[in-house]
């Protein structure tokens, strides 16, 4: 019987490079005896195959049903190749030209296979602190330009050993063309600048001086972190107060899953996202006897823990055979370090000494940090392991998008096609430095996935440093109000086109009327939104500085609240006498006290009636410390009825401080306080919707602004929700703060300009 022989050609797109992808083929092809050849180039990966029929058909199957563990197929196409009696497959070199469509991967943590090499006492990297292959190791923080080659890496200056060399180029071996392949005779190498004697080995030397309670500054793949043991309270406080940063928790890097069950309880999802290839830190409730040090995390339920991903966290924390704290590596609010020069200088008062190495860092990128939802991820910053990644629009762009983000958490997005590509976690984008990290940053992408935009979106508060140099640009400019920005990240996140009703709560953002918006209800599809209920306007007493004072927010909605006549014997208004009726009469008169529909407001503000603290030293902290106060068991809610206004509804908050205000002078505890007002806002989430479903028929609900970031308000309002048949779209990919800002700007931007 004769054989039916055919040829296919195959073109793959995604992540496909850098992925181990064109060794798995060659494995494929080879065991199935198809002749051919596979190559990467611009878009991604091209195959031929020639061969019986039936072979080809089960080539193609594999190809897609059991492709590398850290591939991402997004688009596979086939058509006819010539027939030409080919039967040995070959791997054909990289091609360099036409549009870049192929993709950086994000950073991955070292996979089993390295770690066994780590710990092989036969093997070349025993111990090697750099070990990785095709399917792990960094990739994302050393890219300094495309194609994806060596030369195009911080790993450039490094030459490959003969060994290494045979590994690179043996398509049946795991470090076939892993660009960053490397071993102890040819890669990079530790150093530890420090105390001590030079000739003892560098991990021994940081390991000692971790365990003597010492702060250690480790290089990671993104920038220079900061450790301590966990378990040292006086090693940690030390770290805290070098660092000037009071209360913000540190998250802490256990050993392996063990080390971390020790600490907190993990769920089969959490423990997914702990052990992923992008091992961010994911926030777990934290176990009553945990032996952690007050000062990490502190009055704080939750722990974020996170577990090695480069090989030289697993030798640290082998030896050192304890967690330890691992915290960005800078000064309170500056961003993380990760030049060698600067971080030297920047933490030199801050460690006491630094283990470090001579792989440059092209780009910094911080720890991205996961909660769990439900089982799906929420992620509240999405960075190292998750950027560069390209989200799915519902529709492409006809033209390529920039959009600048917000202020605060700033990401940037760029869109082309159908694929946007969120940045890198910038910071808070309100000094020279981030701002030169956010120009740097476009520059940068706008190479890699070479994209020239012709629209750019921005955020409409005149103030933003974003939106000043969005409105510097030689583009189409876009302006998107923040709330409905927020609730097209929502729908974008999702995949989801809209119209739905969106339900924004954050702390602030500028509204279409000129005012300070933060408490909406929006009906929202990707191209436009109409206001249809808000948090009733409130005075700031004082503007920003209202922000870093709870306690004036309290004052101006108890004196809304009880119309004038606060109770004296309220603890706020006690601890705050001296100055409390000067801030009440600053909000009457206006002036320096602009009106907010804030809900980030409102939560100070019974939060320090609460007397949760009148003060915070990081954003959204009385919010944050108001969730872990609320008891979980209590159901019941403050009652608030809806205000008919115009077209639309108010939420008047007034009476939820009043109703507040009143248990707690009736003796009710705090933890039950605390629960019922979260019942509340959950309560007005789902009445608010229920007004725009009578008005539109829309049935969908979107949640997003930084206020749900708290579970206990998202595990009250959905279930809610659900069971009054709507459907509730939440983040799964990008953060519902203002992290998540510019995929909603870039989904705005692109449905406008596609009309
Ligand atoms: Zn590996
Ligand atoms: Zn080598
Ligand atoms: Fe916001």
């Amino acid at each position: 019987m004769r054989v039916s022989r055919r040829a296919v050609a195959v073109r793959v797109e995604g992540i496909v490079q850098g992925v181990g992808f064109r060794p798995f083929v060659y494995g494929l092809a080879t065991r199935l005896g198809l002749g051919g050849l596979v190559g990467n180039d611009e878009r991604g990966v091209f195959i031929e195959v020639e061969g019986g029929s039936a072979r080809i058909e089960e080539f193609l199957a594999a190809l897609t049903g059991d492709p590398p563990p850290l591939a991402v197929i997004e688009r596979i196409s086939t058509g006819p190749a010539p027939v030409t009696g080919r039967s040995t497959f070959v791997i054909v070199p990289s091609t360099a030209r036409g549009d870049r469509r192929a993709l950086v991967s994000p950073d991955v943590a070292t996979c089993d296979a390295c770690l066994r090499d780590l710990t092989d006492p036969a093997g070349r990297r025993r111990g090697y602190a750099f070990t990785n292959c095709t399917c792990c190791g960094p990739r994302f923080t050393i890219v300094r330009d495309v194609p994806y080659d060596r030369a195009n890496t911080t790993m450039a200056g490094f030459r490959m050993c003969p060994d290494c060399a045979r590994e690179y180029h043996d398509p049946a071996d795991r470090r076939f063309h892993a660009q960053p392949v490397c071993c102890s005779a040819c890669g990079p190498s530790l150093r530890f600048v420090g105390p001590g004697d030079p000739e003892e080995d560098p991990l021994e030397r940081a390991v000692r001086l971790l365990r003597e309670g010492g702060v250690l500054a480790v290089k990671g793949l993104g920038g220079y972190h900061l450790a301590a043991p966990a378990a040292d309270e006086a090693a940690v406080a030390a770290l805290r107060s070098r660092k000037h940063r009071e209360d913000k928790p540190f998250a802490v890097m256990a050993g392996d899953l063990a080390a971390a069950r020790r600490l907190c309880a993990i769920d089969p999802a959490e423990e997914r996202l702990l052990t992923s290839p992008a091992r961010p830190v994911v926030l777990l409730r934290r176990l009553p006897d945990a032996a952690v040090a007050p000062s990490v995390a502190p009055g704080n339920r939750w722990l974020g823990v996170l577990l090695p991903y480069t090989p030289l966290h697993h030798l640290l924390l082998r030896s050192l055979a304890q967690p330890t704290v691992l915290t960005s590596g800078n000064v309170s609010d500056e961003p993380i370090a990760y030049r060698d020069e600067d971080a030297l200088e920047r933490l030199a008062g801050i460690a006491d000494a630094f283990l470090t190495h001579d792989r440059p860092i092209h780009i910094r990128t911080d720890d991205s940090v996961v909660r769990v939802f439900r089982g799906r991820d929420l992620p509240i910053r999405r960075s190292r392991g998750y950027v560069p990644h390209p989200l799915p629009l519902a529709r492409a762009a006809p033209r390529p998008v920039l959009a600048c983000g917000a202020e605060l958490k700033h990401t940037f997005c760029l869109v082309k096609d159908d694929r946007a590509i969120v940045s890198h976690h910038i910071g808070d984008l309100e000094n020279y430095e981030t701002l030169r990290s956010f120009i740097e940053g476009v520059e940068h992408f706008r190479r890699l996935f070479d994209v020239v935009p012709e629209v750019i979106a921005h955020d409409l508060h005149p103030e933003y440093l974003s939106t000043k140099w969005a409105l510097d640009q030689d583009a189409d400019l876009v302006g998107v109000q923040h709330h409905h920005a927020h609730i097209a990240s929502c729908l974008a996140d999702n995949g989801a086109a809209g119209p739905v009703a969106g339900v924004a709560f954050d702390g602030l953002g500028y509204g279409a009327d000129g005012t300070l918006w933060g408490g909406e209800f929006l009906v929202a599809d990707l191209a436009g939104f109409e206001r249809a209920g808000h948090l009733a306007p409130v005075p700031m007493p004082g503007g920003a500085t209202a922000i870093r004072q709870p306690w004036r927010m309290a004052a101006a909605y108890l004196d809304l609240a009880y119309d004038g006549d606060v109770p004296e014997d309220l603890d706020v208004v006690r601890r705050n006498a001296g100055r409390w009726a000067a801030v009440v009469a600053l909000a009457r008169r206006g002036g320096n006290a602009p009106l907010t529909s804030s809900m980030g407001r409102l939560f100070d503000a019974v939060a320090a009636v609460a007397g949760v603290r009148d003060t915070i030293t990081y954003e959204g902290q009385a919010a944050v410390e108001f969730e872990q106060l609320a008891d979980p068991e209590v159901d019941d809610a403050y009652p608030c009825d809806l205000v008919d206004e115009g077209p639309g509804f108010a939420v008047p908050g007034a009476e939820l401080v009043r109703a507040a205000a009143d248990d707690l002078r009736a003796g009710v505890p705090r933890e039950v306080v605390a629960a019922r007002f979260h019942n509340a806002v959950a309560g007005i989430v789902a009445a608010g919707c229920a007004r725009i479903r009578e008005a539109t028929g829309l049935t969908t609900v979107a949640l997003s602004g930084g206020v749900f970031q708290n579970l206990l308000l998202l595990g009250r309002a959905v279930p809610l929700l659900e069971e009054r048949g709507f459907t509730v779209l939440t983040h799964h990919r990008v953060p519902p703060n203002d992290g998540g800002v510019s995929l909603g700007q870039a989904a705005v931007a692109a449905a406008r300009d596609a009309g």
